[in-house]
């Protein structure tokens, strides 16, 4: 069913406590973690329990979790406290743009300067 657990996913491993990870946050529907490979100072992960395999088919599905996990995301900045300086929330989304893991997730990165275009 839509949003149930996958086998085999690494993030819902890290939901069920399976796979061990540095949480930062959590609410009823989105937990917040450490990225194990970060990309700045600040970098951490904001997911939904639920299991879906991107953004787009998140917001779909459930809109208040997709809504959740971005509100999420500020409360990080404001936690890290990079919401002064500026951070910026991402969501690779299919191979091309770098996605590996197939469950749902922001980026939210700070603590550097953060050049736009990215590369
Ligand atoms: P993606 O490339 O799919 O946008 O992002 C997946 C992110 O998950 C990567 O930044 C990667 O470093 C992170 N990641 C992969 N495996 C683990 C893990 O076991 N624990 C944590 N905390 N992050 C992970
Ligand atoms: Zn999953």
């Amino acid at each position: 069913m839509a949003g149930e657990p996958q086998a085999g996913c690494l993030f819902c491993k890290i939901v069920a406590g399976d796979v061990p990870a540095t949480v930062v946050r959590q609410t009823d529907t989105v937990v917040a973690f450490r990225d194990i490979n970060p990309q700045a100072p600040s970098h951490v992960l904001v997911i939904p329990k639920a299991h879906y395999p991107d953004a787009a088919s998140l917001a779909a599905a459930e809109p208040t979790i997709a809504a959740d996990v971005l509100r999420e995301a500020g409360e990080v900045a404001k936690q890290e406290e990079t919401d002064g300086t500026g951070y910026r929330v991402v969501f690779n989304t299919g191979s091309g743009a770098g996605q590996t893991v197939f469950h749902a997730h922001a980026h939210v990165l700070g603590g550097r300067g953060l050049e736009w275009p990215p590369g």
